[in-house]
């Protein structure tokens, strides 16, 4: 299928490896030209140099999108864009019981206030122009949460309902927001919840794997190019209709019936 938005400019943040890797690669192969971020410059740059051999022009970023000269220095970078797609670390794994209250600032700048100061930044150019789309990485724990996850349970809920109602105002000047959720996919992030598994119980990587996989119906982790040919879609002239929604890509691992 034609996306229909080839010669269009993205940015897409912490889009080194994994789910914004993701994004960026299905963009890139629309035809989309990048501004692409992450922290570490070496796997920033080699992202940068498979993006280009889709025939786009990739622009790069290191920087720490949640830090204040962060963002400036990436939206120095990105000047007008067409296509944003939010993403950042996600919190680390704890409990209730030892959070205090610098772990949920850190966390809501992170994964709240960051990409709402992105879209804040850059909707107006989208609606000045009469065509935007927006979409940022959130997480199954918005419909369904991860314990040992509270910081990110609390913080996307946070950008969740800033998008609910965000997304309805923008919505008639052409420009859309949606969410994408995912489950569990096969990135270093989930590598690394693997891990704790292992340490906390002390069993093998494989067996974490397997203990985890055998949750989901789909009976695997998701892949980066899976979701970010899903977003892509979001992204694409076909998508217009589709607005403030938060799509759930788990493999059938929440059980519920909407
Ligand atoms: P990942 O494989 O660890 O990749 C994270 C990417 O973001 C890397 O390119 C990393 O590069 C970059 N990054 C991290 N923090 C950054 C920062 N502060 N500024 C700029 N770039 C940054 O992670 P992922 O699995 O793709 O996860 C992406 C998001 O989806 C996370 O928020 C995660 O919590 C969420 N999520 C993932 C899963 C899953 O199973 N994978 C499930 C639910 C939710 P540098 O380290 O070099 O900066």
């Amino acid at each position: 299928m034609d996306l229909g938005i080839r010669g269009k400019r993205a940015l897409v943040t912490a889009a080194s490896k994994g789910l914004g890797r993701g994004c960026a690669e299905a963009l890139a192969e629309a035809g989309v030209d990048l501004v692409i971020n992450a922290r570490g410059v070496e796997a920033l740059e080699a992202t940068a140099t498979a993006l280009r051999g889709y025939g786009v022009s990739v622009t790069t970023v290191a920087a720490d999108i949640t830090t204040h000269e962060g963002l400036a220095a990436v939206l120095q970078a990105a000047g007008e864009v067409d296509i944003l797609v939010t993403n950042a670390g996600g919190p680390p794994p704890g409990s209730w019981e030892t959070w205090v209250k610098a772990d949920y600032l850190k966390a809501i700048e992170a994964n709240m206030l960051t990409p709402i100061a992105l879209m804040t930044a850059l909707m107006p150019g989208m609606i000045e122009r009469g065509w935007g789309r927006v979409v940022n990485i959130t997480s199954q724990s918005v419909k369904a949460p991860i314990a040992a996850l509270g910081l990110s349970n609390a913080a996307r809920a946070g950008l969740t309902g800033f998008v609910a109602g965000t997304s309805r105002q923008v919505a008639p000047q052409g420009v859309t927001i949606n969410n994408l959720l995912p489950g569990i996919h096969d990135t270093d992030r989930a590598t690394a919840l693997d891990s704790g598994m292992v340490k906390a119980r002390g069993i093998t990587m494989e067996e974490a794997r397997a203990e985890r996989s055998a949750t989901i119906p789909a009976r695997r982790y998701g892949t980066a190019a899976e979701f970010g040919a899903t977003c892509a879609f979001l992204c694409s002239q076909h998508a217009g209709y589709i607005v403030g929604q938060n799509i759930l890509l788990d493999g059938g691992a929440m059980n519920s019936t909407l």
